[in-house]
């Protein structure tokens, strides 16, 4: 194909949309990347010849599937579960299975096409994948939850393996859930291999998994305050979440001696003006993980915060970073104004695509650091694929092995977006389109060292 015939990027795009249709948060995504692409491209025929993006933006495979299960009271539920697979150019796919009431084949499309490049970025051989299901595990018994996950599994395992695809947790699968898959691949397949990350420690889970999305996204978020000649320490910041991501941020900021005001849930915030401290943040954690309780429940503990309900989000409170931990789209554009208004310096993605389009448009303009999610948060991802490592070499690495581990993967990817989103003449880095190049460019050169397969 001549370089002359290649579609220019609103054709492409229109054609996303086309081929995508009712899939608004997949499309998001796609546009978000292409953008940056085609401008990296521009000047590269081989990867329009060889269609690299066009392809990279249709999944290897979707995998749909009923999920039937049975109730406390013992009333039969059906489930869709999915798996996306999205490109295994460097490695099996890898990525999390959500289960949340919100989940379709959009948003898991998105998150898969999303992991392919954050997972590149990492350094690490590892595809992208993700899955899920639309099932809500709040308010579930602990046996509705482990009958829910052995159902799932009963499909899941037979296109998953630890060289083929290696699921993870997300939102709503921790480490209850991954220990009922776990169990539940074990015991159909006879076979103990590393096909899930975030195992419990004593079958073959790795220390600093649970902490390593969190911490991950305040040492990407140092990084870039270093590269301004800031620290972290003495900044206020605003956390959305309360899960496992938010928490542990929230850990991080203080152990970095930063004030954390905020955390949330899909219910509202909390704000506290004295701060979280490490035994409130342990609170968080045990009320979240164990009571499975709600975020207002904070305010009553705690007399000093007030919780703001209806499901209002946090960026109105003042601010040196943000840091959106929750879910997709949860900071928008009315939202990003706030921030910049209040003085907000920057903002690392510990959620996926938390910010939309155009906020994040708010934050390039305004020049303010900002790191996306596939560079941010993939820490746990990376941490993941250490799991992997000692699974495959049967032993388990020491804690400050990990830490330093953990701490020299986000700073190659923060020099990885550096490389790639630096601005000649300047010392502003645009880490979007940074991470969006580096991540695509590994991908894209194996997949031409394939042909066309
Ligand atoms: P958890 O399930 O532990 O926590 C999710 C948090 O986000 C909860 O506080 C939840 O509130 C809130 N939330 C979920 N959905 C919504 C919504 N629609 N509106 C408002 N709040 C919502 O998940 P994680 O902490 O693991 O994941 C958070 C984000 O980080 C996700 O985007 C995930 O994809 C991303 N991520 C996670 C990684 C990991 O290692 N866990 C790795 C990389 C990215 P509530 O309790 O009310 O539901």
């Amino acid at each position: 194909m001549a370089v002359s015939d290649h579609v220019d990027l609103p054709k492409f795009i229109e054609g996303v949309k086309r081929r995508n249709p009712g899939q608004p948060e997949f499309v998001q995504a796609v546009q978000e990347v292409a953008q940056d692409i085609f401008e990296f491209i521009a000047d590269k025929p081989k990867y329009h010849e060889y269609q690299i993006l066009r392809r990279i933006a249709e999944p290897d495979r979707v995998v749909s599937f009923r999920v039937c299960w049975e109730d406390d009271k013992g009333n039969i539920r059906v489930q869709r579960g999915w798996r996306v697979q999205n490109n295994n150019a460097i490695g099996p796919y890898k990525g999390g299975i959500r289960f949340h009431p919100s989940v379709t084949e959009s948003v898991l499309k998105f998150l898969a096409f999303e992991q392919t490049f954050k997972n590149a970025l990492t350094g690490l051989p590892m595809g992208g994948g993700k899955g899920g299901a639309n099932f809500n595990p709040k308010g579930k018994s602990d046996h509705e939850v482990m009958r829910f996950c052995q159902s799932l599994m009963t499909e899941l395992y037979r296109h998953i393996g630890a060289d083929v695809d290696v699921p993870a947790g997300d939102i709503g699968v921790g480490a209850r859930e991954i220990g009922y898959m776990f169990g539940q691949y074990k015991r159909i397949t006879n076979e103990f291999t590393g096909v899930l990350t975030g195992k419990g420690l004593e079958f073959g889970g790795s220390l600093i998994r649970t902490e390593a999305t969190g911490y991950g996204c305040v040492y990407f978020l140092e990084n870039m305050l270093k590269h301004i000649k800031q620290d972290v320490a003495g900044k206020k910041a605003v956390i959305s979440g309360s899960g496992n991501v938010a928490t542990h941020a929230a850990e991080k900021i203080v152990q970095l001696g930063g004030t954390v005001l905020t955390l949330s849930d899909s219910e509202g915030f909390i704000h506290d003006p004295d701060g979280f401290t490490l035994e409130k943040i342990n609170w968080v954690k045990e009320l979240k993980n164990r009571r499975r309780g709600r975020i207002s429940e904070y305010a009553k503990e705690f007399k000093n915060a007030k919780f703001y309900g209806e499901g209002a989000r946090p960026w109105g409170i003042a601010c040196d970073v943000a840091l959106p931990c929750a879910t997709q789209n949860e900071l928008q554009a009315a939202d990003a104004k706030k921030l910049l208004a209040n003085g907000c310096k920057a903002v690392s993605e510990g959620a996926n695509m938390p910010t939309d389009l155009e906020a994040t448009h708010l934050f390039k303009e305004a020049g303010i650091l900002f790191a996306p999610g596939k560079a941010a948060n993939a820490g746990g991802v990376a941490v993941s694929g250490l799991e992997m490592s000692q699974n495959s070499a049967r032993i388990s690495w020491k804690e400050d092995d990990l830490q330093k581990l953990l701490q020299d993967i986000m700073r190659g990817i923060h020099d990885r977006c550096a490389e790639y989103g630096g601005k000649a003449g300047t010392d502003h880095i645009d880490y979007v389109r940074g991470a969006n190049i580096a991540g695509f460019k590994k991908v894209a050169d194996a997949m031409l060292a394939f042909g066309v397969v």
